[in-house]
């Protein structure tokens, strides 16, 4: 990666970590589902509203953690608003695969351009888990579970 992309994608993060989008409680919601990295010491709420379509007709995270945290989890709520569920379930096994095992799989309906800013932590193992955690909150939510997702 050139110099100035590496930049770009670097701002692209510090952009949304420090003005994350659809912050905040969402009281619309039908879903939400929490999510804790221990080693960090992140920790997000995320809010999904799913229409009886299965459409995720918005989503919103509250939370605190690092940069990487906190810009997955905005990045992410912009990715999956509009989507359908299994679409966004998609966007979850294709995340954690690409950032956990650096494998790019493409699925039907998942567009992760925007993604790509995150990419760069796959060469710290500690931090994939900051850029994964939303996406595990995504995947607890969509799933309904009653316990905390965690990145252990
Ligand atoms: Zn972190």
């Amino acid at each position: 990666m050139s110099d100035e992309l590496e930049t770009m994608y670097r701002e692209l993060i510090l952009d949304h970590a420090s003005n994350p989008r659809h912050f905040g409680p969402l009281g619309s919601a039908t879903h939400t589902a929490d999510a804790i990295n221990p080693l960090c010491g992140d920790k997000l709420r995320l809010y999904l509203e799913i229409s009886p379509a299965n459409q995720i007709e918005n989503a919103s995270f509250e939370g605190s953690g690092c940069a990487i945290s906190m810009a997955s989890a905005s990045l992410l709520t912009e990715t999956v608003t509009g989507l359908p569920v299994a679409t966004a379930e998609n966007c979850f096994e294709s995340v954690t695969e690409r950032l956990s095992h650096g494998k790019s799989v493409t699925r039907p309906g998942v567009s992760l351009d925007k993604l790509e800013a995150l990419d760069g932590v796959r060469e710290f193992p500690s931090r994939v888990k900051c850029a994964t955690l939303a996406w595990h909150a995504l995947h607890a939510a969509l799933g309904n579970l009653s316990t905390p997702a965690t990145t252990e």
